[in-house]
């Protein structure tokens, strides 16, 4: 066959690896055998049957043919609504495209703001599609490193440092965070904004958890001042509404990015699926009462996930304070986050994430998804503990 091009085929270069782990436990599950499956931010619920009617009232009512590009004008407006109720920032439907999801928006987002072979930063640890949809959109992938000791906090200087060195349009965030469960305080937004400010970056700003916020507050970087002209918000029924398959999602953005993003949409996605955009709109309608009923399990599992931690002394937690995640620090272990989680599989049946399939800053951790019922999860983190024990005594 002719050559594929340079840009998929180095698509995910020099990317985390580690993936093998998720992988080899699917073949096992499937293969009959019991694993307890703490790998991905996939709900242990379906999509809320309500929901599910609203979608098929739509599609059997007629709303099957070509949705309008931008999106259905009610769930623009809707989405548009929330986010001025959320963040006080003006927001009207002229600045909200609909998208297939949030990784849709992730990849249109930077094709917006990179022309090819503009480097674009993000953070380490990072959502392992990040590297890819920069690259995706001819954008050279430009990893920030975090530390462990701070939290995997992203730090003004070093964002600076990289943007200085690389010349980046753009920088992505993602709070709250997916994989530490950090969400970011107001003086680690205040530094990304300046920092943003001063190199003349866009911010790409991933807020898809912002329904499960547990300590703290989740503040939207798009509030601050100066922000808003150059901040592209994505967002995403995904994990609000259990509504991962359904692909809806959004990006805010300055009214002149949207209108060209879609043109982009014009010649990409063509938009999305009227039935399934009715039905976010009768799932955004429903208010926080659904979205309470959806986090509300992340919220109660990771408070008996900090309690076994506390337990014992050889594994600690980032202390999560959002999204349905938990990072664990193994390093007490020896053990690379690769080399614990291949093992644990092996021995208990238990699958995590290695923290290198994150990125490099988050060697020797594994992240855990709270996505299995309370008592199913508790069994396993205490095994997950008194393993690393064992390795820990064996280390020493
Ligand atoms: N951003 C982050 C941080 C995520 O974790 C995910 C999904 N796991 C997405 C974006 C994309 O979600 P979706 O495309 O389902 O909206």
């Amino acid at each position: 066959m002719p050559q594929l091009s340079t840009r998929i085929t180095t698509l995910n270069e020099g990317g985390s690896d580690g993936w093998e782990v998720f992988y080899r436990a699917r073949k096992m599950a499937a293969a009959g055998q019991p694993v307890t499956e703490l790998t991905i931010g996939e709900h242990d619920i379906g999509t809320d049957a309500s929901i599910l009617q609203a979608i098929h009232a739509s599609a059997s009512g007629g709303h099957t043919g070509y949705a309008m590009v931008p999106g259905v004008a009610e769930l623009r407006q809707a989405v548009a609504d929330r986010i001025t109720a959320r963040t006080g920032v003006p927001t009207g439907p002229e600045n909200v495209l609909i998208t297939p999801g949030g990784q849709a928006a992730l990849f249109a987002a930077h094709v917006a703001v990179l022309s090819p072979g503009d480097a674009a930063l993000y953070i380490d640890p990072y959502y392992a599609t990040y590297p890819g949809t920069i690259r995706a959109a001819s954008g050279r992938a430009v990893p920030v490193p975090t530390e462990a000791d701070r939290a995997f906090l992203p730090q003004g200087a070093a964002i600076r440092a990289a943007a200085a060195e690389s010349g980046a349009k753009s920088l992505l965030v993602n709070t709250p965070n997916n994989p530490t469960g950090m969400v970011y305080p107001i003086e680690t937004l205040e530094e990304i904004a300046t920092a943003t400010i001063d190199h003349d970056l866009w911010l790409i700003s991933d807020e898809v958890y912002d329904t499960q916020v547990w300590q703290g507050e989740h503040i939207s970087p798009r509030t601050l001042p100066g922000m808003a002209e150059r901040t592209l918000v994505v967002g995403s029924m995904s994990k609000s509404h259990a509504m991962t398959g359904s692909r809806a999602g959004w990006l805010v953005g300055p009214t002149d990015a949207i209108d060209r993003l879609i043109d982009l949409a014009t010649s990409t996605t063509y938009g999305v699926p009227g039935y399934i955009q009715d039905g976010a709109l009768f799932a955004l309608n429903q208010g926080p009462d659904l979205e309470d009923k959806i986090s509300t399990p992340f919220r109660r599992r990771r408070d008996l996930a900090l309690k076994v931690i506390a337990e014992q002394n050889t594994v600690t937690a980032i202390p999560a304070q959002g999204a349905m995640y938990l990072m664990l620090d193994i390093r007490a272990t020896g053990l690379s986050g690769r080399d614990f989680a291949e093992a644990l599989l092996d021995e208990h049946l238990i699958a995590v994430m290695p923290g290198e399939s994150f990125g490099k800053s988050a060697a020797g951790h594994v992240r855990v998804a709270l996505t299995v019922a309370d008592d199913r999860l508790v069994e396993a983190l205490k095994t997950l503990c008194a393993f690393a024990d064992n390795k820990a005594r064996a280390d020493a």
